[in-house]
């Protein structure tokens, strides 16, 4: 399962948002997963198309996509040295998939925060920058253990010297490790480094719930332009934390008509959530096996045994064919049965890479 860590500096409305998320999550009562403790839940990936499929196949049971949060509280100036919860702090960053970085653009000065008046860009570079001195210092003790060894035989080690190297040049720059261009060795790499700035970030600013609605205040925008990079605007996911937490109260209908009531498709953690799927470059397909319908996550470009895989080890190693239907195929012949019986479900072997939205029958040997 993904895992996704919250961060931000205190008081931003992190533990409201992770409060709404499990909340939103217990009202899923078929889901395997449960909260696991008071700072590590488990949500829900909102799915239409998993819902149209329910209706259609009528399957007995149904378990959606979930992502882990886990709430990184603790971060203050100072974090990497150490100050306040630091180096549990940054341990439990590095075991993440993907950073939530919430700032802080509702305006309560009851609410102590800190830092003088309300400046999310100043809140998110503080925090920035304790990463980025994380991970400064883990990588400089990483090249001073490895120099010995690049010593005794630099030509073997050309490549991991110039990584290495290249990764603190552009970390003395103050910039995180996600700008550089970096194949997926090089990822696997760093990440064994223990980099934390290599993590893709999603930005959540939390506003006032009276600034909820269909147009966002002009101050997201303008968080998006100062957070970018060359040239370009970073995503934000802009909700309330504190009506987040209301809505993941109410029951589906009661909520449904609040959105409509605030003019919003869908709900702030619902957006946080679709978005931290595309940022990792994620796709969906869905099984159906004993009357059970699934959704599975899976990176694009994945073939059909090692998708396999995801469901039992067996299935990858015993792969023999799949069964594949699209989801509009599927939605417009009306059932599996009739796409069947039409001869349009397609039967594909090992090459086949599966793609999103695919519904699959695996078939494998013991
Ligand atoms: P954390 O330290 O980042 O986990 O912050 P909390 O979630 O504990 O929130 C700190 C304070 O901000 C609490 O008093 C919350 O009620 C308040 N707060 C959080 N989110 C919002 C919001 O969306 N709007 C307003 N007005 N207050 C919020």
């Amino acid at each position: 399962m993904l895992k996704v860590g919250l961060v931000g500096l205190p008081n931003v409305g992190k533990s409201t948002l992770f409060n709404a998320l499990a909340r939103a999550e217990a009202r899923v009562s078929s889901y395997p997963f449960t909260t696991i403790d008071s700072n590590v839940g488990v949500a829900v990936v909102p799915d239409p198309r998993l819902a149209r499929l329910e209706a259609l196949l009528d399957p007995l049971d149904t378990t959606p996509c979930a992502i882990e949060f886990i709430d990184i509280a603790g971060l203050v100036e100072g974090a990497s040295r150490g100050e306040g919860l630091g180096n549990r702090f940054l341990g439990s960053i590095r075991t993440v998939d993907l950073i939530a970085h919430v700032v802080r653009l509702f305006d309560q000065p009851d609410v102590a925060h800190g830092y003088p008046g309300l400046d999310p860009v100043r809140d998110a570079e503080i925090v920035q920058t304790e990463l980025l001195l994380a991970d400064l210092e883990v990588l400089g003790r990483a090249i001073e253990k490895r120099s010995k060894v690049w010593a005794t035989d630099p030509g073997a080690h050309a490549g991991e010297r110039e990584l290495l190297e290249r990764c603190r040049t552009r970390l003395e720059e103050g910039r995180p490790l996600a700008s550089l261009e970096l194949d997926a060795a090089a990822r696997v790499e760093l990440e064994a480094v223990g980099m934390l700035t290599t993590k893709p970030v999603v930005w959540v600013a939390n506003l006032s719930e009276s600034e909820v609605g269909p147009q966002e205040p002009p101050a997201v925008e303008e968080l998006g332009w100062a957070l970018g990079e060359e040239g370009r605007p970073a995503e934000v996911v802009a909700l309330s934390a504190l009506l987040e937490a209301e809505l993941a109260a109410l029951e589906e209908d009661d909520r449904r008509e609040m959105l409509e009531m605030l003019s919003l498709p869908a709900s702030g953690l619902e957006r946080l959530v679709e978005r931290c799927f595309d940022r990792l470059g994620l796709i969906r397909f869905y099984t159906v096996a004993n009357r059970k319908l699934r959704a599975w996550e899976l990176p694009r470009g994945v073939a059909a045994p090692a998708a396999a895989g995801r469901i039992h080890s067996d299935m990858e190693s015993g792969f023999i064919r799949a069964r594949v239907a699209s989801f509009d195929e599927l939605v417009a012949a009306g059932g599996l049965a009739e796409l069947a019986h039409q001869g349009r479900l397609r039967t594909e072997g090992k090459e086949y890479q599966i793609r999103d939205g695919d519904v699959v029958e695996f078939l494998f040997s013991r």
